[in-house]
Order: structure tokens, then C-alpha cells, then sequence
């Protein structure tokens, strides 16, 4: 079925290379900075074993059979990335020292392209909008918003990491159509992640735009019997076309 903006009340959108780059280049940064920190705390790092651990973590949430879609637990993950790469446990201070790096980093690599700001304020006058991201710290995804200016747009942000589990399982989606006040079959998601955005709105009953701005890091296989996309853009200014 092709897009069909009548019904359409809500907008929403995921984070990270949908409304900003969240690529190689800003897992990079976020992956050394991580690493200067464990170097200091204690010693330097077998890096390729740290990037190994880093990139099993991020599609931790999406593995098993048949995945339980959970979100990563900061802390846990903090603790088992020291405990694997040095045999040590950390200390609760260690800990907290890594998660102020992460956050850190995470807020300081995100930006947002100058088209952004103009699309967001037109769809906001006709649409509700709401934000729904997967990411292990809801407060990292809040302050990144505010940093770049975004957070006034959305009447709802809702991220995985408040709630224990990931898109695709319904509950995120569910709970930002609650918080919007918005059926489902009245919102569409713009997301990148095949899986995460695309299947998991259209097995929560939205529509759903795909877009394919930026190269996605986690983008898992496509497997037969997946749902279409109603619609599929290059560039996120493309939806002016599709909504307005
Ligand atoms: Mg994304």
C-alpha cells in the first residue's frame, strides 16, 4: 500500500540516522573516548577485543531465539565490558566514571543538519510529533536533544532505555502513541533501522517511512515475509513532499 497522509495525525520519528548522522564516524568518537577512560581507570585495552565486545553489545537486544527485544542495562554493561577486558570488577566509582564518559561523548558528537530545524517546525503546525528512540540512556538521548535545540518540537519523547525494551517490540511504539494520544493507525514512523522502524511499526499497525539517508550501523538482515515500507525516502527534506 502506497502512503496515505489522510488519516495521518502523528509523526513519528527515530534518532539516529534518521533526524541525525549516528554513524561510523560518531561511534568512532564514542568508542574512543570510552576507551581513553578504561585505559586510565586501568591500563590500556586490548582494542580489538573492545570493539568486538562494543558491536556485540549494540545488537545484543535483537539476539536470541526468538529475541526478547530487552534493553541493554548501562550499568551491567559497563561492569561485564571491564570484567571481560581485564578480569577486574569495577568499583561503583569506575562505574559511575564510565557512564559520565559515555554520556558525555554521546551529547557532545550529535548534531543536527540545518534542514532539521525548518522541516520539524512546518510538520509540527499540521502533526502531533513525538520522538521514539532505542538507546540504553534516556537522559544521554533528552540532553542531546536540548544541546542541539531539537527537544521543542516533540510533544513526546520516548526512548528504550526508560522503558526495558527495544523497537521493534510493540510496547515503545504503544507507549508514545498513548502519550500523544494517537491510534496507531493514525501515526507513521520515519525511521532507518529495517527491523527496529520499519517492521516494528508495521506489526504495531502504522505506517511507516523508510529512510535511507545514512548507512545504519546495527541494520540487520532483511528476511522473507517482512513487511514493505509505504513509503521509502534518500533525504529526510523528502518528506515535505510525502506530509505536507
Ligand atoms: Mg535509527
Amino acid at each position: 500500500m502506497p502512503f496515505n497522509k489522510k488519516p495521518i495525525k502523528a509523526v513519528i520519528f527515530d534518532y539516529g540516522n534518521t533526524l541525525i548522522e549516528f554513524g561510523k564516524t560518531q561511534i568512532m568518537y564514542c568508542d574512543m573516548a570510552l576507551a581513553n577512560t578504561l585505559d586510565r581507570l586501568f591500563g590500556k585495552a586490548d582494542l580489538a577485543k573492545f570493539r568486538k565486545i562494543r558491536s556485540r553489545n549494540r545488537l545484543a537486544p535483537y539476539s536470541g531465539n526468538p529475541p526478547e527485544y530487552r534493553e541493554n542495562n548501562m550499568v551491567e554493561i559497563s561492569t561485564s565490558l571491564v570484567r571481560e577486558l581485564y578480569g577486574v570488577e569495577p568499583s561503583p566509582e569506575e562505574v559511575a566514571e564510565i557512564l559520565r564518559t559515555r554520556f558525555a561523548i554521546f551529547t557532545k558528537v550529535i548534531q543536527a543538519p540545518d534542514y532539521v530545524f525548518d522541516l520539524l517546525k512546518k510538520l509540527g503546525r499540521e502533526y502531533k510529533l513525538g520522538l521514539l528512540s532505542n538507546y540504553p540512556d534516556g537522559n544521554a538521548i533528552r540532553q542531546s536533544l536540548a544541546n542541539i535545540g531539537l527537544d521543542g518540537f516533540f510533544r513526546s519523547v520516548v526512548v528504550s532505555g526508560d522503558i526495558g525494551l527495544v523497537k521493534p517490540h510493540p510496547v515503545p511504539f504503544l507507549t508514545l502513541l498513548d502519550q500523544l494520544g494517537v491510534k496507531a493507525d493514525r501515526a507513521v514512523i520515519v525511521g532507518d533501522n529495517w527491523l527496529a522502524d520499519v517492521q516494528g511499526g508495521k506489526q504495531a499497525g502504522l505506517q511507516t517511512i523508510w529512510t535511507t539517508q545514512w548507512e545504519s550501523p546495527e541494520d540487520l538482515p532483511r528476511r522473507p515475509g517482512d513487511f514493505e515500507p509505504d513509503a521509502t525516502i534518500s533525504h529526510l527534506s523528502q518528506l515535505e513532499g510525502l506530509l505536507l
